[in-house]
């Protein structure tokens, strides 16, 4: 006889991009997990109870007690805020808002209800990125570069909210690296200056260059075509250490190591939000946000040419 615990009910907002391709595929995929519900204006998922309004799907189904979001990061603070105030426990994809100050009362919020809050970054679950954080205890780190170079019209088509405020622009993908980043260093860094690379006739930067104390310095470009780059190379007191493929590979010293067996990013978040939600804990860091903001406050602007996606392509 088993005596394993059935599968918890979760249900996906924002039925769109990243929900199709990680969320979904992870969710069922998982034991830990039932897909009970999606909320979603237009999108829905074969076979899936299928709502388009988040206050009648939260008075229709309160035994749905964990909401995970995935829509972009505008409109997420009042779903986000909503669903805390009907005692679910909520992961937020990344970034976890628009800003700082946002995520930081959906903080209290979740407190204040006992309910779990899980700012999730699916970058810090990639295969490499444990092993390189073990790695960089024993070293002193002497410096690092991030090139994180991806094309914006094969990775957000058509998606015009990146470049609306709260959107983040390149900063968007460039959080990944930031989050990696902040998760691996022995020591924090912070940032000392940026330029950023604004299209004229948009809100948020298509490219940037940050640099940080430590001697860290980031590229982030979304105009890259061809073979895309997310890559960290970081100079220790032992050598050097690389984090490849948006820290899906890792290299000591030149060399490839041999990583253990992984269950992806996604299938790992949901693992995570399943163990948080078991102890009653929320996990809410904000470093990677706070560079960006940092960027935002302290860059150089430069004017770049504009930007229009393809339209007959998205
Ligand atoms: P998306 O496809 O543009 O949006 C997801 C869904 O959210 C949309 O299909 C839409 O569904 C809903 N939505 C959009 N704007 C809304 C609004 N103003 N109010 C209510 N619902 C709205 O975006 P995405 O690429 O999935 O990205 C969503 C989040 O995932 C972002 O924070 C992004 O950084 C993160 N992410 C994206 C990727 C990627 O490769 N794209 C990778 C990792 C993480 P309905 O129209 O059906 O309501």
């Amino acid at each position: 006889m088993s005596y394993a615990n059935p599968p918890r009910k979760i249900a996906l907002v924002g039925i769109g991009k990243i929900a199709r391709d990680q969320h979904v595929p992870a969710l069922q995929a998982s034991s830990e997990w039932e897909l009970a519900a999606t909320v979603s204006r237009s999108g829905s998922v074969e076979g899936v109870e299928a709502h388009d309004d988040f206050d009648a799907f939260l008075a229709a189904r309160p035994d749905i007690d964990v909401i995970s979001l995935c829509l972009p990061p505008q409109p997420r603070f009042d779903y986000a805020r909503k669903a805390l105030m009907a005692r679910r426990h909520v992961m937020l994809e990344k970034p976890p808002g628009q800003t700082l100050a946002e995520v930081h009362a959906l903080q209290r919020l979740a407190a204040t209800q006992g309910v779990t809050l899980f700012a999730s970054w699916h970058s810090r679950m990639a295969a490499g990125v444990a092993a390189a954080k073990s790695r960089l205890v024993e070293r002193v780190v002497r410096g690092a570069r991030i090139t994180w170079k991806e094309d914006v019209r094969k990775w957000h088509p058509g998606q015009d909210w990146v470049f609306e405020p709260g959107g983040m622009g390149v900063m968007d993908p460039g959080i990944n690296a930031l989050s990696i980043l902040t998760e691996i260093l022995p020591e924090p860094v912070h940032l000392v200056a940026a330029e950023l690379e604004f299209p004229e006739n948009r809100h948020t930067p298509i490219a940037a260059r940050l640099d940080f104390t430590g001697n860290v310095r980031a590229v982030f470009d979304w105009r890259q075509e061809g073979p895309q780059t997310w890559d960290i190379e970081i100079e220790t007191s032992k050598g050097s250490l690389a984090l490849r493929d948006g820290g899906a590979r890792l290299e000591v010293d030149g060399v490839a190591e041999d990583l253990a067996d992984h269950p992806g990013e996604y299938p790992s978040l949901y693992a995570r939000m399943a163990d948080l939600v078991a102890r009653g804990q929320s996990d809410v860091d904000l470093a990677p946000m706070i560079h960006v903001a940092d960027a935002m406050t302290l860059g150089r602007r430069v004017t770049t040419a504009p930007f229009e996606f393809d339209k007959e392509k998205t």
